[in-house]
C-alpha cells in the first residue's frame, strides 16, 4: 500500500516575515479596534500583521524561527507553532538520530545498506554506508510512505519504506531514492513515522 503526502519542497527553517509597517495599520487586523495612545499595537513575530493586546498575547517558541523562548503571535499563528513545538521536541530526536535502511538510488542496481538520518541543520537527509550521498529537504518533490502488513480487518499498518523523488542541486533530472527498512523493522518504522509526521507538518504551513 502506498501513502501519498504531496509535494514537500519546504524547509524547517522559515525567514522572519516583514512586519507591516506601523503607519500602515491603525486598526487591528482582526477584530478592527481602532489603535491610540491606550490601545498599542502589537506584531505577531511569526505573520508580521498588527494586533491589539488581545488578539496577540499568545507566548509560544517558534522553533522554526530560531525563537526558543516563547514569542508574541496571533491566535492563528500561536496554533500552528504549538504544534511544532510538540512536533520539535518528540519527533526531531528520532530523525536526527536515524534509521538503516537498505537503499536505492536512481535506477541503480545495487541496494546498499546505509544509516539514514536527518543533518543537524534540518537541512538534509545524510545517507551513509560505503559511500555518502545527500538529499535537500527543499529539493524533494515527492514523498512516498510505503507500508506494509495490511489485513483485511483493518489491522494497523506498519511504515516499511519510503519512496523519494528529489532534484539535485544543478540538475535537470528528478533523482528517485527508495528506502527499505533493514532487519530492525521496529526503528525503521518510528523513523518513517517521524518522517511521515515531518511532511505533514511542513506541507499544512508551507502557507504560513
Ligand atoms: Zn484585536
Ligand atoms: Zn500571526
Amino acid at each position: 500500500m502506498v501513502r501519498r503526502t504531496g509535494p514537500l519542497a519546504v524547509r524547517f527553517r522559515l525567514d522572519e516575515p516583514q512586519w507591516v509597517p506601523d503607519k500602515e495599520c491603525h486598526r487591528c487586523m482582526q477584530c478592527d479596534t481602532k489603535f491610540d495612545f491606550i490601545t498599542r499595537k502589537h506584531h505577531c513575530r511569526r505573520c508580521g500583521r498588527c494586533f491589539c493586546d488581545k488578539c496577540c498575547c499568545k507566548k509560544v517558541a517558534l522553533p522554526r524561527m530560531c525563537f526558543v523562548d516563547p514569542v508574541r503571535q496571533c491566535g492563528e499563528c500561536s496554533l500552528i507553532s504549538q504544534k511544532e513545538v510538540e512536533f520539535y521536541d518528540k519527533q526531531l530526536k528520532v530523525l536526527t538520530a536515524g534509521s538503516t535502511f537498505v537503499v536505492i538510488v536512481g535506477s541503480s542496481e545495487k541496494p546498499e545498506t546505509m544509516m539514514c538520518r536527518l543533518s543537524n541543520n534540518h537541512r538534509y537527509l545524510f545517507l551513509d554506508g560505503d559511500s555518502h550521498f545527500e538529499v535537500e529537504l527543499s529539493r524533494i518533490s515527492t514523498m512516498q510512505v510505503l507500508t506494509e502488513g495490511s489485513s483485511p480487518g483493518g489491522g494497523v499498518l506498519r511504515a516499511a519504506g519510503m519512496l523519494l523523488q528529489h532534484q539535485p542541486p544543478g540538475s535537470q533530472e528528478v533523482l528517485q531514492v527508495r528506502l527499505d527498512a533493514d532487519d530492525d523493522k521496529r526503528t525503521a518504522s518510528t523513523w518513517l513515522s517521524a518522517m511521515h509526521k515531518a511532511a505533514k507538518l511542513l506541507y499544512e504551513s508551507r502557507d504560513q
